[in-house]
């Protein structure tokens, strides 16, 4: 009999294990993949740690957080500056001084102000009523035609005119030559991977892999007082309420033997509608590697179905209310606890994950 069952070992799974085991509970962590790690998890091709799931840049402004996961390994000191590449012309991100310059060769504040002052009135709507509408306002048309527009096209998956206008209600707009995307303190990589973190916060826990809570509900059943459940809260009520929007990612990983160094970046994305992927990342650069061979990875936007991934919640209103239908079902029982990425329905950061296992843990563990 173990006192908690886990369902997902990635970092929010992980991080609440390390909190129970510290406070003397006995856990059972289960994991529907063959390894641990959920998103956060590397896989190392030929000394180079690829981020398996997509680019993963450790960022926090809080210091008590940043010293929790600096107890586990080394951070490097990688600041995330990707780039954009638009018909063959490239532009730094967030957009800032020196993507005013490669749009306009505007070299002052005041210049490239006017600009885009002038693109934004040319377009008033009273109540945005979409993407489009929102972007157009906040950054003129340049921007949004060449570096937004296409991008999160791909991303959602539909016209930015049909995406709700809230997607990009804040959208780093800087008067600064800065290239560092994070405004936060505290950021860097891991040097080795992330599953170092994950090893060490599972340490001394009972974790089992290919195992999805599914297939072995009868079995788990009575194996622990309380489960912690990580994954899909609509899935795991059956769906009673109707299926949560997920968004998908398809990842294509290559190695290129020979090739030393292929994009000079760790991160570019493609912004042109025409290009199927929406970023390439060259993993090497994210520990500023320097190995003979590279790999990259390009990621597909695709559709959330049975067989692929739910790496987006869809948080528009209908699924927000879809959720709080299932927050409601999952409240009225007080041996199971809904956590996490997909147990929340919420797109959180790592550093959030983490300050939201710190919070269960003490509902849960004391
Ligand atoms: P997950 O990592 O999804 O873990 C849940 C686990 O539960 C999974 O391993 C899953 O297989 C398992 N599971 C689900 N259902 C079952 C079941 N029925 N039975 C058994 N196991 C099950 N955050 C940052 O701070 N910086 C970044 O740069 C960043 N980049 C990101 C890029 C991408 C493409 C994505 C998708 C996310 C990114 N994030 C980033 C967010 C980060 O990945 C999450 O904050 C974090 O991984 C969430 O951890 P989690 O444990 O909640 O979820």
């Amino acid at each position: 009999m173990y006192d908690f069952l886990i369902v997902g070992a990635g970092l929010y799974g992980a991080t609440m294990a390390f909190e129970a085991k510290k406070r003397g509970f006995k856990c059972l962590v289960i994991e529907r993949r063959a390894h641990t790690g959920g998103n956060i998890y590397c896989k190392k091709i030929n000394g180079i740690n690829v981020h398996y799931y997509g680019a993963h840049i450790f960022h926090t402004k809080n210091k008590k957080i940043w010293e929790f996961i600096n107890q586990f390994t080394e951070f490097n000191n990688y600041i995330n500056s990707p780039l954009a590449l638009y018909k063959g012309k490239m532009y730094n991100l967030p957009f800032n001084m020196n993507t005013f310059y490669q749009l306009w060769n505007t070299v002052t504040p005041e210049e490239a102000k006017t600009i885009i002052d002038k693109q934004k009135n040319k377009y008033c709507f009273t109540e945005p009523q979409n993407l489009e509408e929102q972007a157009l306002m906040m950054v003129g048309e340049d921007v949004y035609f060449k570096l937004i527009k296409g991008y999160t096209e791909k991303q959602w998956g539909q016209p930015a005119t049909l995406i709700p206008a809230f997607v990009i209600k804040r959208l780093p707009v800087r008067f600064t030559f800065n290239n560092n995307y994070f405004d936060d303190p505290y950021q860097g990589i891991p040097i080795g991977g992330y599953n170092t973190i994950i090893d060490q916060l599972l340490n001394g826990t009972e974790v089992k892999v290919n195992t999805d809570y599914f297939t072995n509900r009868n079995e788990l059943k009575n194996k622990a007082k309380k489960i912690i459940y990580t994954g899909e809260i609509d899935r795991f009520y059956d769906y009673q309420f109707g299926k949560l929007k997920y968004r998908s990612l398809k990842f294509e990983h290559e190695e290129l033997k020979g090739i030393k160094n292929f994009q000079g970046n760790a991160v570019v994305n493609y912004t042109d509608k025409d290009v199927p992927y929406t970023r390439i990342l060259e993993h090497k650069h994210f520990e500023f590697g320097n190995q003979p061979n590279t790999v990259i990875t390009k990621e597909y936007p695709i559709d959330f179905t049975e067989e692929t991934e739910p790496y987006y919640p869809v948080n528009d209103d209908f699924n927000n209310n879809l959720f709080e239908q299932y927050k409601h079902l999952a409240n009225q029982n007080p041996n199971i606890h809904f956590g996490g990425r997909l147990g929340e329905y919420k797109y959180y950061n790592m550093d959030q994950v983490i300050s939201r296992a710190f919070n269960d843990s003490t509902l849960l563990f004391n």
